[in-house]
């Protein structure tokens, strides 16, 4: 048997296509029908401004790499990014300061645990954690390039606007709410600052973790933002590069390993999928090569994942065929 010569990372990428335009479009509004009705979970209350999100809301698109999309319901609704914001910081932090070094510092296992938890950094060997994570989130935001925090801030908030083709911006009540309830967060910061895990002042470094997760989007933004984590880093409308294709590649990893958190393996199990979710109700899911799934619909599970937005997520995974586990045998037995 012979096999391939080993070539360059991106001679062996996932490959494939969604199907045709019309069955994509009606799957997707086939998902909107079906999901609509679900109704036996609570929005997010911790923070207080997004206690009041409607919890009928409930928006979808999908993205192709190609740039085409398929929207249904309130999917130009603006929202909070909230933890969605991970896997874009992250993927840009790796693109300015390398790879290795993002790794060196904050580490990529799971940690089995709630997004913000303080034992996962204790428990961690040298309070190393992941950046799904909050802990792991306010250290890679400590790393982002720039020696004031305005400098860190520009470098953020132009980065996310390429992410998504437009420019973002921060929700200030949503932002405020925050700041005014935030004292876990402050304290997960001093604990990384105790275990020399942080590289600028904690309280201004969760000042602008706090306010990259106010920033607003819409699930069309995000499905464009994860179609760009599925295009090799190229953003489908602008065509502009924002991040490497191997850099993509380990973002899209680091995403399977704690996306959902404490049930990033129920998640992979129902989709096969990387995805990531946020306290406000959004969700993503990417497929390499295909495109991206972004939902909005503000009722979470226990662990502050959206419940439309995982049924949402493991249906289109299966009936646009996404899931990168599934496979038939070559010849028919
Ligand atoms: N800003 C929120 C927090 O840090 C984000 C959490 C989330 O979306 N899971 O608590």
């Amino acid at each position: 048997m012979t096999t391939d010569a080993p070539g360059s990372v991106t001679d062996w990428v996932s490959t494939g296509h969604l199907p045709g335009e019309e069955a994509v479009r009606e799957l997707v509004a086939e998902a909107h029908r079906r999901f609509s009705p679900v109704q036996d979970c609570e929005v997010a209350r911790y923070i207080p401004a997004l206690a009041a999100a409607n919890p009928g809301h409930f928006g979808l698109c999908v993205a192709s790499t190609g740039g085409l999309l398929f929207e249904a319901g309130e999917s130009t609704q603006p929202f909070s990014i909230q933890s969605l914001s991970k896997p874009f910081l992250f993927a840009l932090l790796c693109q300015a300061i390398g790879e290795d070094v993002a790794r060196a510092r904050l580490g990529v296992n799971s940690t089995g645990l709630p997004f913000n938890s303080v034992l996962a950094v204790e428990r961690s060997g040298e309070g190393l954690s992941n950046p799904m994570v909050n802990a792991g989130a306010i250290a890679a935001t400590s790393l982002v390039p720039g020696d004031t925090a305005e400098a860190k801030w520009h470098f953020i908030e132009e980065g996310f606007s390429r992410f998504a083709g437009r420019q973002l911006q921060v929700d200030q009540a949503v932002y405020a709410s925050e700041i005014a309830s935030n004292r876990r967060n402050l304290g997960i910061a001093t604990l990384l600052e105790e275990q020399q895990r942080i590289w600028f002042d904690p309280d201004a470094a969760t000042d602008l973790y706090t306010r990259q997760c106010a920033l607003s989007v819409t699930a069309r933004d995000l499905a464009l933002m994860a179609a760009t984590l599925a295009n090799g880093g190229c953003q489908p409308c602008s065509g502009e590069r924002v991040i490497e294709p191997l850099i993509c590649q380990h973002v899209l990893a680091v995403m399977v390993t704690a996306g959902l958190y404490e049930t990033s393996g129920d998640w992979l199990y129902d989709t096969g999928l990387p995805g990531k979710s946020g306290v406000s109700g959004g969700m993503i899911t990417v497929c390499p090569g295909k495109g991206g799934l972004a939902t909005y619909s503000p009722p979470l599970d226990e662990s502050g994942n959206s419940v439309r937005g995982q049924l949402t997520a493991r249906f289109l995974s299966e009936r646009l065929g996404l899931n990168l586990f599934a496979s038939r045998p070559l010849a028919p037995f």
